[in-house]
This record gives structure tokens, C-alpha cells and sequence, in this order.
């Protein structure tokens, strides 16, 4: 089988201080994110004997907990490039564009992901994603860590909206952690992302067209 692993953060569990702590990291991503990991491992363990002794009888309740391990490992390992000691600003070149087009600018981009974020009911994330199907960036929230997800959606930029990525430091004011990330936001990888996205064709023909008379900023080459 191949076995998941917890990837090591990019930088020290304090680089992101004062806006995110660094109790709060060591506990996000070396119990939380690494739990995630043993969740997804331990389910794979699990279908494979259940199909060694050919008794497939909690193969429902064991692909429910597969996604929500292996979308809770994939969402923090975004999470924690897409946050840099050297982050935030606004993006430029094509992810720019992108955001212009699609939303109407970056404070129109950034008013949306926050009241996505804001309005997630219980435990979930909010989430800048790229569309294959229709070629566009949007945004979604991520109920848990895998639903309400659009199929063949990419997250190219995720907020960890549980509470415990920000309690122990913003207790009840989620609004003010939403907003300080705005400080860290690394937008090289959020493009970086984009571009690889982009490069992804789902072979089901033509199944969306373009409107450049209702997009809402430049148009961007597609
Ligand atoms: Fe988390």
C-alpha cells in the first residue's frame, strides 16, 4: 500500500507570529494534521483486510472516513504553503488576472473568501478553488473537509475555519484569524497551483462556454 505521510512545515512552528501562534501551529499540524494521516493510513489498512476476508459489509462507513482523512491531510498540506513569514500583499501576473476576471478585482475576491469563511455552519474551511469545467476560479465552502466540494474542483487556496486552527489565540473572533491571514498569504504558491490546474483537461468534451460579456473584469487568455 502506499502510506500517507505528514509533510514538515515550511518554516518554524513560530514564523507566523503574532498572527497565527506557534502553540497554535505545533498543535494544528503535529496532532491535528498528523491525525489525519493516521486516519487515512489506518482506513486503507482497513478496506484491504475487509477485502482479503472478502467482507465488504463497512465498506460504506470506511470510504466516508477515507475521504474525510485524506481530505483533511490534503487541505493542511495547502494550507501550510499557502502561508508564508514573507506573505501577503495581492498577487500579480496571471493569478491577478484571473481574480480580476472572475470576481472583479482583489477586494472583491478577498470580501467574498472572508463571508465564505464567516458562514460556514460548524467545522469546515473556505476554499479558492479553479474549475476544469468551466476554466474559471471560484470560491466554495468545504463542509468537514470534503463536502460541498464541486467534482474535479482544485483548491488552489484554503482557510482552516475549525476552531482549532485559531481558538487558543482569537477565541470567538474567527472574523479577526480570517483576517490576519491576510498577512501571510503566499501568493507565488497560490499561483504556482493555478498554473498546474490549469493544465488539467477531464475529457468530457465541451461542456461549458464562455460569456465574456457577463465576466466581470478583464478578460484573461485562456
Ligand atoms: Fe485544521
Amino acid at each position: 500500500m502506499t502510506r500517507y505521510t505528514l509533510p514538515p512545515l515550511p518554516y518554524g512552528y513560530a514564523a507566523l507570529e503574532p498572527h497565527i501562534s506557534a502553540e497554535i501551529m505545533e498543535l494544528h499540524h503535529d496532532k491535528h494534521h498528523q491525525a489525519y494521516v493516521d486516519g487515512a493510513n489506518k482506513t486503507v489498512e482497513a478496506l484491504i483486510e475487509a477485502r482479503a476476508k472478502d467482507d465488504l459489509r463497512h465498506v460504506a462507513a470506511l470510504e466516508r472516513q477515507l475521504a474525510f482523512n485524506v481530505s483533511g491531510h490534503v487541505l493542511h498540506s495547502i494550507f501550510w504553503r499557502n502561508l508564508s513569514p514573507e506573505g501577503g500583499g495581492k498577487p500579480e501576473g496571471g493569478l491577478a488576472l484571473a481574480i480580476e476576471r472572475d470576481f472583479g478585482g482583489f477586494g472583491a475576491f478577498e470580501k467574498q473568501l472572508r463571508q465564505v469563511a464567516a458562514t460556514i455552519m460548524g467545522s469546515g474551511w473556505a476554499a479558492l478553488t479553479w474549475d476544469p469545467v468551466s476554466r474559471r476560479l471560484g470560491t466554495t465552502q468545504i463542509y468537514d473537509h470534503q463536502s460541498n466540494v464541486t467534482q474535479a474542483g482544485i483548491p488552489l487556496l484554503v482557510i482552516d475555519a475549525w476552531e482549532h486552527a485559531y481558538y487558543l489565540q482569537y477565541r470567538n473572533k474567527k472574523a479577526d484569524f480570517f483576517a490576519a491571514l491576510s498577512n501571510l498569504w503566499n501568493w507565488e504558491d497560490v499561483e504556482q497551483r493555478l498554473l498546474r490546474a490549469q493544465t488539467l483537461d477531464l475529457a468530457i468534451g465541451d461542456v461549458a462556454s464562455v460569456d465574456v460579456a457577463a465576466d466581470a473584469g478583464a478578460p484573461v487568455s485562456r
